[in-house]
């Protein structure tokens, strides 16, 4: 099983100062800065996929892409971009996709299948994805006899297969070097099975399954199981976006070979509780915002309601007080109560008190062995800024690859055999995925 991190361009610079909240002035953010993969000594993940939809940074959503970026992206390729070639024996592989919930709004995608079969050769990617167009709604009674389908629903399946059809035929005849994924896009498990069908006969043995981001186990496992009914002995699934992964030994068993997954990330920073993970569960991050980047503070501030010399002062305080909480040099509860007066200040309803006191008490970043928690001591845990918020994002990164490698019972040759080499593999030996 293949695990793929979607690249949204995060990443830290390695020159913050971490006490005096300073960078290098010499630092160059193409140059210097790291990716997840570059941040550990060991491995987090097998793989990155690069959305057109990103890159391109339409105006509508999700660019993150400088025009300089883009245009070194598309003359380098990704592998000497996002530097995956330099350390590891084992190759990280990349994967092209169009960034479909770019455009979920839009009547028809935006790109042309000429376009997207561009952008995959340009960057040199080990797999490229067929342009494909998001079905969100999903229930299984859409199977049931006298159900009536939203036209508009049919009508995207109807659509990414097409698409599907006409990329085939050009990677077919330019015999293109990458190997390409149909997208299976369904609103019911019977439907994701006929996308299936459909798109083996077309010739795809490397399905993606798309849609899966708002769907919970169970409906995951539904259409799972669908697709496998009329699965190929020889075609391999890869679940595009998932956030539920507790059954990913069923996926597997399902002809699951790769998934790509943002959420260990993103919850970093985005989660109302769930910031930092753990092997076992997960616990909140202290949050203590800049006075100056809070935009709710600043508004208190300027308003009259609090004084911006106070809140430096309080800010400080917490600051200090985790500093000298991790040395052992003060009590929780002088720690907790600094907390909650700042968080008052800042006009926070919810009421952290009692998470706050069991995430300090575990101190679950003083038992984690990563490079990250083991560099950065108690920084991790703030919630404070885009340098400690990524970095406690890429330790969920490598808490979660560790995490599947134990679901998935481990066993490195059992993986390896299970996942396919991309096809310029430059593989030496078995690769040592999750060890
Ligand atoms: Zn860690």
């Amino acid at each position: 099983m293949k695990y793929f991190l979607p690249d949204s361009q995060d990443l830290v610079d390695p020159s913050f100062d971490f006490e005096r909240e300073r960078r290098s002035a010499t630092r160059l953010r193409q140059r210097d800065d790291l990716y997840a993969h570059e941040v550990f000594a060991e491995r987090v993940l097998d793989g990155i996929l690069v959305s057109k939809g990103i890159v391109d940074g339409s105006e509508s959503a999700g660019g993150r892409y400088t025009l300089a970026q883009r245009h070194r992206l598309l003359r380098v390729g990704a592998r000497e971009f996002f530097r995956i070639d330099r350390k590891s024996d084992v190759p990280i592989a990349t994967m092209g996709d169009c960034g479909a919930f770019t455009y979920v709004k839009d009547q028809v995608p935006p790109y042309t299948v000429d376009e997207v079969i561009q952008f995959y050769v340009d960057c040199g990617f080990d797999y490229g994805i067929s342009v494909d167009h998001v079905i969100l709604a999903y229930s299984a009674e859409w199977d049931e006899p006298g159900a009536e389908v939203p036209a508009e629903l049919r009508e995207r399946q109807e659509i990414t297969l097409e698409l599907a059809s006409e990329f085939f035929r050009r990677w077919k005849d330019e015999r293109l070097p990458f190997e390409p994924l149909g997208v299976a896009q369904g609103w019911s498990p019977r439907s994701y099975a006929r996308a299936t069908q459909q798109l083996q006969k077309i010739g795809y043995r490397y399905i993606a399954v798309g849609g899966m981001v708002p769907l919970k186990t169970p409906e995951i496992l539904a259409a799972l199981g669908a697709i496998d009914s009329v699965r190929g002995k020889d075609t391999r699934l890869h679940l595009l976006g998932v956030t539920r992964t507790e059954q990913v030994q069923v996926f597997a068993q399902m002809g699951v070979k790769s998934f790509d997954s943002t959420s260990p990330l993103r919850q970093a920073f985005k989660d109302d509780k769930d910031n930092y993970h753990t092997m076992d569960r997960t616990y909140v991050a202290v949050r203590i915002p800049q006075v100056e980047g809070n935009p709710k503070l600043q508004k208190r501030i300027s308003s009259g309601k609090v004084s911006q010399g106070k809140a430096r002062e309080l800010e400080r305080t917490c600051l200090d007080g985790m500093r000298r909480f991790d040395a052992g040099e003060l009590e929780v509860g002088v720690v907790l109560d600094s907390l909650q007066r700042y968080d008052e200040l800042c006009g926070n309803l919810s009421d952290y008190r009692e998470t706050y006191r069991e995430v300090l008490t575990d101190r679950p970043w003083k038992q984690c062995s990563c490079d990250v928690c083991r560099k950065l001591g108690h920084h991790v845990i703030l919630f404070r800024g885009a340098e400690r918020n990524r970095r406690r994002g890429f330790h969920n990164t490598w808490v979660f690859y560790r995490r599947l490698a134990r679901q998935l019972g481990g066993g490195t040759d059992q993986i390896a055999e299970r996942t396919s080499p991309p096809p310029h593999a430059r593989r030496t030996s078995a690769p040592e995925v999750f060890s």
